[in-house]
């Protein structure tokens, strides 16, 4: 099947814009690499993902094969079509120089985020920080005890391991390959990705 491909460096965004029935994959080339990813409608992005409508959705916690990503319409957007890690987060956010300062202590707010790299990502479709909303983490581990207590843990992404998300309407698909290193989410090692987009097959 023919596929466009791109190569994500450690540290840094990329984003797309999506046809209706397109299929992007995000291959975690060397494994324990966590991606943010947000959508917004294309034809009006005002429209964009909602995580707490995902979750109550699909009754679930957890992102994997089958999850249903919906907006705050309440609308379908994409649907996750293959999954070869088996858990994804929507819970624990993005990482931000401000976060990073709170968590991790006053020397690391010069460290580069995926807060910033989103910024920078959206600003190519006229959208701005007001616009950053709670997100998905692929191939971020965040178990959630019976207590209901969670944390970001090492990841149990492979290298090699994939999730395809396919679109159900025209999306601006935006993704910081996260550049934290304070905590396990990325192996303390930011490493690249792989992310390809294929039509549907012909019918
Ligand atoms: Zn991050």
């Amino acid at each position: 099947m023919p596929y466009t491909s791109y190569e994500v460096p450690p540290e840094r965004p990329w984003s797309r814009i999506l046809e209706n029935g397109q299929t992007l994959r995000i291959i975690d080339l060397e494994g324990q690499q966590a991606v943010d990813a947000l959508l917004y409608s294309a034809d009006d992005p005002v429209e964009r993902y909602s995580a707490q409508d995902t979750l109550r959705a699909q009754g679930s916690a957890y992102v994997g094969l089958g999850t249903r990503l919906i907006s705050n319409r309440g609308r379908v957007m994409g649907r996750i079509t293959a999954d070869s890690c088996g858990r994804h987060d929507t819970s624990a956010g993005c990482c931000s120089c401000e976060s990073n300062a709170v968590r991790f202590g006053e020397q690391t707010k010069y460290q580069h985020a995926c807060r910033e790299n989103f910024v920078l990502e959206l600003s190519k479709y006229g959208l701005g920080k007001r616009d950053i909303v709670s997100n998905l983490n692929f191939f971020m581990n965040v178990p959630i005890d019976p207590a209901g207590n969670f944390a970001v843990v090492d990841g149990i992404s492979a290298p090699g391991n994939h999730v395809d998300i396919t679109v159900d309407m025209d999306v601006i698909f935006v993704v910081s390959n996260c550049p934290q290193i304070n905590n396990p989410c990325n192996g303390f090692d930011p490493t690249p990705i792989r992310v390809l987009v294929w039509d549907p097959p012909a019918v």
